[in-house]
């Protein structure tokens, strides 16, 4: 008799290069899932996240011709049900690295082992899993550079991408909902912009990144700080649900390399950068808390500014810093926002208004089509200075000298902050600077039609400086 297979969808929404759905396909029959899990205890997805994945599984759905079986409950009573009543010999998945995750995987697989089920995970997702990379001491590394030159690149290359299934004979579940039963999208329409800008799914992340090696990648290390140029992929949100996979990424890049047709150094450098986004998953394997707590402990004594207007501002674009305001409207506009800008608005947050880095993550938890636990948490401590390899305190990013070095044409902060487009690009990033009779021709009335700088910049550096000097002394 043919044994009946079930693999469960997560991070992983693609067909080509996913090692469990292939494992899975091998024995014959199987039942393609994907829970919308309910358990409180789980990390739920943001607003913006949640559009994408809705356009994800659609796409995911339209590649299984129909037979991806979608659910919505605590993983661990659906698999529980579908093994008893389908009476599934082997279930597969792709690991995912989220402490709670983690943990529920543990209880599923002891769970199904009892049962006398066949249970194996792989990876997927990471081109180095973290537990395989400590130091010669047994500890993990907390630095990125040793890290990634030592514990990754001189070690086992990532292995090449694996092809799709050649035969994929799925079987519907009658007790399968419908992808719109999920209510993953907004009931009013704040998506107009992010449909326009993003096409989720496997097809257009590869395309995507192709467009990108065409397009983007030469001059990527210089490009990549310019939020206007073409020198970013914008894969971030296809590779956090996994439409695309870093082994197939770097892999390619490693083929170019051997071709010479691009910069070596624009391929390290975006090899690197995926290298980031590796440590990220490997710190929070390795320091479970990331998301909540200070990686530096000493950060616990800081006192952050409890100033809900202040944070309001922010939120809105409505600072009185233009660029900071530009990448803040980005966000809101079409869930993503540059990395050269999510570091302004990110130091602005913590260091001009010494609002708490929890704050700003949770808010870019609720934004971002690329919402990564791991990435997220990583940064955000970044930024703040109480990360793992963090930024030095004394790293304050000026949102005026910054807006003009990295836009210095002003048409990013002109997109995005359209009542300042006629302001001559010399008082752009500083519009009080600018006499009266300029702010009149250009249409501005500070305070009215856009803000009055909400902290004064040097005043507030000083502030942040004196307040982040105390705690190292204290440390
Ligand atoms: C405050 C803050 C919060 C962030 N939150 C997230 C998040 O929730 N999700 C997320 O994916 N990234 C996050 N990042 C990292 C980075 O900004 C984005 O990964 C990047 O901007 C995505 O754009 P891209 O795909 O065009 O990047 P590219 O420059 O094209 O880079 C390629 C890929 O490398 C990875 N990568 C690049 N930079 C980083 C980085 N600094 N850290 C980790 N991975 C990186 C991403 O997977 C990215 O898609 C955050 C950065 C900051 C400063």
């Amino acid at each position: 008799m043919n044994e009946l297979s079930l693999f469960w969808f997560r991070q992983d929404l693609r067909l080509s290069d996913n090692p469990g759905l292939l494992e899975a396909t091998l024995k014959g029959a199987v039942v393609l899932i994907y829970i919308h899990d309910t358990n409180p205890t789980l990390h739920s997805k943001g607003s913006a996240s949640q559009w994408w994945l809705h356009h994800s599984l659609d796409a995911l759905q339209k590649q299984c011709k129909g037979k991806l079986n979608i659910y919505s409950g605590e993983s661990q009573n659906i698999i529980e049900d579908i093994v008893k009543r389908l009476n599934i010999s082997n279930v597969y998945w792709n690991r995912c690295y989220e402490p709670d995750r983690i943990q529920q995987d543990k209880t599923i697989k002891h769970f199904l082992k009892e049962k006398g089920v066949h249970v194996k995970s792989f990876n997927a997702s990471l081109l180095w899993e973290p537990m395989d990379v400590l130091k010669s001491d047994g500890t993990p590394y907390k630095v990125f550079t040793p890290f990634y030159r030592k514990g990754c690149l001189q070690t086992k290359p990532p292995r090449p991408p694996i092809e799709s299934p050649s035969n994929l004979n799925a079987l519907l579940d009658e007790l399968s909902i419908d992808l719109s039963d999920l209510n993953l999208l907004p009931t009013i329409p704040w998506d107009k912009e992010m449909i326009q800008t993003w096409k989720p799914g496997e097809a257009f992340a590869i395309q995507r990144f192709h467009d990108f090696l065409d397009d983007g990648l030469n001059d990527y290390k210089e490009g990549r700080n310019f939020p206007i140029k073409k020198n970013v992929s914008k894969l971030s949100p296809h590779l956090h649900f996994g439409e695309i996979s870093p082994h197939q990424i770097w892999h390619k890049l490693e083929e170019l390399k051997n071709q010479n047709s691009h910069n070596t150094y624009d391929i390290d450098h975006f090899q690197s950068e995926i290298g980031w986004r590796e440590f990220s998953y490997y710190l929070l394997f390795h320091f479970p808390t990331l998301p909540f707590e200070n990686f530096q402990k000493k950060f616990d004594a800081f006192e952050w500014q409890h100033n809900q207007e202040f944070l309001e501002a922010w939120q809105k674009g409505l600072t009185g810093y233009p660029i900071v305001d530009a990448g803040m409207r980005e966000l809101w506009r079409t869930g993503y926002m540059h990395n050269r800008v999510r570091m302004i608005v990110g130091s602005f947050l913590v260091k001009n208004l010494l609002i708490d880095w929890r704050k700003g993550a949770d808010w870019f938890w609720d934004c971002l089509v690329d919402a990564d636990l791991a990435s997220n948490s990583a940064s955000w401590q970044w930024v703040a200075g109480s990360g793992a390899d963090a930024a030095p305190y004394f790293r304050i990013f000026n949102p005026i000298t910054q807006g003009e070095k990295f836009d210095p044409d002003g048409s990013y902060t002109r997109h995005y902050v359209p009542e300042l487009k006629n302001l001559p690009q010399k008082y752009l990033f500083a519009p009080w600077t600018a006499p009266a009779s300029i702010l009149q021709q250009s249409g501005i009335s500070l305070g009215i039609n856009y803000p009055k700088p909400i902290v004064d910049i040097s005043a507030s550096r000083t502030l942040a400086l004196d307040a982040f000097a105390s705690l190292k002394n204290n440390a």
